[in-house]
């Protein structure tokens, strides 16, 4: 065993002059105390501030500076950061914020991140406990999804990622191993199914697998938004006749316009009757399964071939951390493991370990986002996440509730989660679509609530997606306020 003692005496003496750690870590320590104090003070003060507010030029400056060749004092840098970055942030950690889908972090989230920074932790793989942590989050969520033994996981930096992995892992089930060596040009032609209301990461997807978006078949969807099952059986019945080969289905847990949610059962069976793999993604909705109100919407959602989901929207987990759940780690390895000199495994020591997660996915160096999401997971708990995501599908009601009984407004989709669309029509339901838009960049602007702008059936749709944990029935009421009061005053300087 390493005897430190010794060596601590000639410490001093062969500090190499070109570290780049502290020659006074106490100066250090007061410092980051004040940082660390600083962005509580921050979060725990967040609903006094706007939503979001534009930099103005003077601050977009600071970041057309020259290349620092001389050292700045941290707590220069740090005067800076609260100066220029702080207050411009992205907003999504404000109670008002209700833009596209993302989460709001919570502060235990952000001092797990810290602590893995000071580990800097390399998770590709090795035998040092980080990697058992993110085990044991993959070991959690194949539990959580009732997954087999067989099934194996990993982080990537969000659901983007994990649906290309799995488009990857379709690809290799369809055609094999070989397929790594031997491209696709000479191959059957691929053909995979998703509904029109698929995420865009999807046709990216297979573009980036080199299998074309051309071949991502975008069935029709129902009323509901859901992928129109008969449609998809046809579809495949028809490609098969063409003598194209049906690859992959992925459905939809929570479609990024509405949150409508695939019938992941049927999705199954017509998988099984064509031997296709079955993907979902549940980047916006797989997570609701941690409470016991939103999991029977999520039915079947287990039954599938793999699983992407973001532990960074309604995990509530800080950026980033998406996740990829795969039922057997066989298909993991026949695409990704690969053999190299310089990651020569050990049977002892650091190279040791069975489980390298470059083996598994794309990644070799990759951070250790598992750590704060076990902090996430251990200090909230399960059920008190679950709660939060319950409770904002009903924040989500009572907003779709409030936009029925207002005679200026109309609800565009039905609410099936946490996302409500919807649009200013004025009292007699025919002001101009377009004031829309302009209703949202005021509401921006102004800083109180901020939702985002999709187009449903060809019209601008005010979306309110409602992910944080800190919003409540005051920003619901204050976003109806917002919209009503701009869409008035639209709608006056358009006649
Ligand atoms: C957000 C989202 C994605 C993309 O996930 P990222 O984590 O942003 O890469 C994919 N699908 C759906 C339904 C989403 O809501």
């Amino acid at each position: 065993m390493f005897e430190p003692q010794g060596a601590r005496l000639q410490e001093e003496a062969y500090r190499p002059l070109t570290s780049l750690d502290p020659e006074d870590w106490q100066d250090l320590r007061v410092q980051g105390h004040r940082m660390l104090d600083d962005m509580l003070d921050h979060l725990e003060a967040i609903r006094q501030g706007p939503v979001w507010q534009e930099a103005p030029s003077s601050v977009r400056a600071l970041f057309d500076a020259p290349v620092p060749l001389e050292p700045t004092e941290l707590a220069d840098v740090h005067q800076t950061f609260r100066d220029a970055v702080l207050p411009y942030g992205g907003g999504n950690i404000h109670p008002g914020f209700m833009g596209w889908v993302q989460g709001g972090g919570t502060a235990t989230g952000m001092l797990a991140d810290m602590l893995a920074a000071g580990l800097n932790a390399n998770l590709g793989g090795r035998d040092h406990m980080p990697i058992a942590v993110e085990r044991q989050i993959v070991e959690w969520t194949r539990e959580l999804f009732s997954f087999p033994e067989t099934a194996s996981g990993l982080f990537l930096t969000g659901a983007s990622q994990a649906n290309f992995v799995a488009v990857l892992l379709a690809r290799t089930r369809a055609l094999g191993g070989n397929i790594r060596a031997h491209g696709l040009a000479s191959g059957p032609q691929l053909i995979a199914y998703a509904s029109g209301e698929v995420h865009g990461c999807v046709p990216r997807a297979m573009e980036m697998a080199g299998i074309g978006s051309d071949h991502l078949r975008r069935v029709s969807v129902t009323a509901t938004g859901q992928i129109d099952i008969e449609a998809l059986q046809r579809q495949i019945e028809r490609d098969k006749t063409h003598g194209l080969t049906p690859f992959l289905i992925v459905g939809s847990a929570g479609t990024v316009n509405t949150g409508a949610i695939d019938d992941l059962d049927a999705l199954r069976r017509i998988a099984d009757a064509h031997d296709i793999h079955f993907h979902v993604d549940g980047a916006l909705g797989a997570l609701g399964i941690l409470s016991e109100e939103l999991a029977p919407l999520l039915a079947g959602i287990g039954s599938c071939d793999s699983l992407a989901f973001d532990f960074h929207k309604w995990g509530q987990v800080p950026y980033d951390a998406g996740f990829l759940l795969v039922r057997d780690s066989a298909w993991q390895l026949e695409t990704f493991a690969s053999e190299a000199a310089y990651l020569t495994r050990a049977s002892t020591g650091l190279a040791g370990g069975d489980w390298w997660p470059c083996d598994y996915g794309p990644d070799l160096s990759r951070g250790f986002r598992a750590l704060k999401t076990w902090f996430t997971l251990k200090t909230y708990g399960l059920k008190a996440l679950g709660d939060s995501m319950a409770a904002n599908c009903a924040l989500a009601r009572n907003l779709a509730a409030r936009i029925e009984r207002e005679p200026c407004l109309q609800l565009l989709a039905p609410v099936a989660l946490n996302i409500v669309c919807f649009a200013y029509v004025g009292r007699r339901g025919d002001a101009a679509a377009t004031i829309n838009p302009r209703i949202i960049e005021r509401l921006h602007a102004e800083g109180r609530v901020a939702p985002s702008l999709t187009i449903l059936d060809g019209k601008p749709a005010i979306r309110a997606a409602i992910v944080n944990h800190r919003t409540s029935q005051m920003d619901i009421d204050a976003l109806i306020r917002g919209v009503l009061s701009f869409g008035s005053q639209e709608e006056l300087s358009t006649c």
